[in-house]
């Protein structure tokens, strides 16, 4: 039977090292590193996901500022808040709640944002700096799942790594950081050819493609780690992952729970990126 990996624990783990550094860094400054997440709509889910970041600030000791903005907002109004947010100093760290409302021109949003302070890591500079290994933010999921590994003694050196689905914030940066920790990588997604057979090689498989219980057994070599990213809703409400975890528990040696394997990492990630943010 596999280690089930903790995603619930290690992340309480590093939000409590966050705390102390926080408390280290209001003593030492004078002040606290600040967040401010923007919204723009009334999307339920977006709307839990902006509450929960906020309390997350609470618990670690950050400054946050929310902006709660109609869906009304014009691409105007929403650059000029970013300008406004880019020149204050008492916020290290800007988020935007994707997805925006149509009308809205995301790239456009995601560009303006100083990279200094695109704790998201989504900022085609902070993109690029990921690609080349030299970097100051790390998007949040993947480097959830980095930590998650790193934290449970798992050796990511000369393992064949397989991440399944391609995005640009999961998969491609997932697979970025797999390469740097010296992972042999193969990124698959929808058009990859006999699936169940690259995924078989993987001595650490990442799934990230949004299909509940996609990854059966027989998709996993006996041993292998797996990693789920997917959180898709059933028919009853009930939240599951990419992988069919009844199944394919008994057979890996390392697996994550949907809920509680990657999903609580991602906030504290971005707690880490702020804490950075604010460190320079
Ligand atoms: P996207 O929809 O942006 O990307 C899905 C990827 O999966 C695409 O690259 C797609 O391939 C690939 N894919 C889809 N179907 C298949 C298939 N049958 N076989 C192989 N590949 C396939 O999703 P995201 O990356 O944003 O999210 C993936 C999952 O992770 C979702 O369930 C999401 O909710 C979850 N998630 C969880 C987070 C967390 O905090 N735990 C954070 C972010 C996401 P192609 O490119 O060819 O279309």
């Amino acid at each position: 039977m596999a280690i089930r990996i903790d995603g619930k624990a290690i992340s309480a783990e590093i939000r409590a090292e966050l705390k102390e550094k926080t408390e280290a860094f209001a003593a030492a400054r004078g002040y606290r590193p600040g967040l401010a997440v923007i919204i723009v709509g009334e999307d339920p889910a977006s709307q839990v996901y902006v509450r929960n970041k906020k309390r997350a600030c609470e618990e670690v000791g950050f400054y946050s500022r929310g902006y709660e903005l109609p869906a009304s907002t014009s691409q105007k109004e929403l650059l000029a808040l970013i300008d406004t947010l880019n020149a204050d100093p008492a916020i290290h760290g800007i988020l935007v709640q994707l997805p925006l409302p149509k009308h809205l021109d995301e790239s456009e949003v995601l560009l303006r944002i100083d990279p200094k302070k695109d704790v998201d890591a989504f900022h085609p500079y902070n993109v690029g700096k990921i690609m080349i290994g030299d970097y100051r933010f790390l998007p949040c999921t993947p480097a959830g799942v980095m930590a998650l590994l790193e934290r449970t003694g798992i050796e990511i050196a000369g393992k064949k790594c397989v991440v399944v689905g391609r995005s640009n914030i999961v998969g491609k940066p997932m697979a970025m950081l797999l390469l740097h920790a010296n992972g042999t990588v193969t990124v698959c997604h929808s058009r990859t050819k006999e699936l169940s057979s690259v995924t078989r090689e993987a001595d650490i498989l990442v799934v990230a493609i949004g299909r509940a219980d996609f990854i059966t057994a027989d998709m996993v070599k006996p041993g292998a780690v797996v990693i789920d990213v997917g959180m898709n809703r059933r028919a009853d409400g009930k939240l599951t992952g990419d992988v069919d975890f009844a199944s394919v528990e008994p057979i890996a040696s390392a697996i994550t729970p949907v809920p509680g394997g990657v999903g609580p990492m991602t906030i504290t990630m971005l707690l880490q990126n702020t804490l950075t943010a604010a460190s320079v």
